[in-house]
């Protein structure tokens, strides 16, 4: 994954070196010399068009990149799915996270003592069950209502 310096001086023309971490290049939008390109600490790059003052947005369109790519890679951000992906261990998890809340459910519905420990594992299970399987609380809610009742 290239840094966003890179990828941007890459696409720029008559990149000349300006100071620390400083660019001078032809601005794409309106082709005078006077794009200030600048390398953040954080690795994102900044732009300043001295002569047309164009938008960001505007001379990355020009460069053909989007504003992401002058941010460096977070791996954080993104590696969140934008819909979970059930791995086999997940799905096997999930199973456990089912049953184990089946179980803290019904002993809560029949006003059975449930230790701390057990209330901790549950809140885990319910979270994961929660975005994965969101459908178990309808379920749960059915079966327990009915186990209750009898
Ligand atoms: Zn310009």
């Amino acid at each position: 994954m290239a840094a966003p310096l890179d990828k941007v001086l890459a696409r720029l023309d008559r990149v000349k070196p300006a100071g620390k971490s400083r660019w001078r290049a032809q601005c794409p939008v309106h082709d005078g010399h006077s794009l200030q390109v600048t390398e953040a600490d954080d690795g994102k790059v900044l732009f300043k068009c001295w002569g047309c003052d164009a938008p960001a947005a505007e001379i990355c369109r020009a460069l053909g990149l989007e504003l992401r790519d002058l941010f460096p890679y977070d791996p954080a951000l993104r590696s969140i799915p934008s819909r979970p992906r059930l791995t086999a261990e997940l799905r096997e998890q999930l199973a456990l996270d089912r049953w184990l809340g089946h179980i803290c459910l019904y002993d809560l519905f029949l006003d059975r003592p449930v230790s701390d420990r057990d209330l901790d594992c549950a809140a885990t299970a319910f979270n994961r069950l929660r975005r994965y399987r969101p459908h178990f609380f309808d379920e749960a809610a059915r079966v327990h209502r009915l186990e209750v009742s009898r």
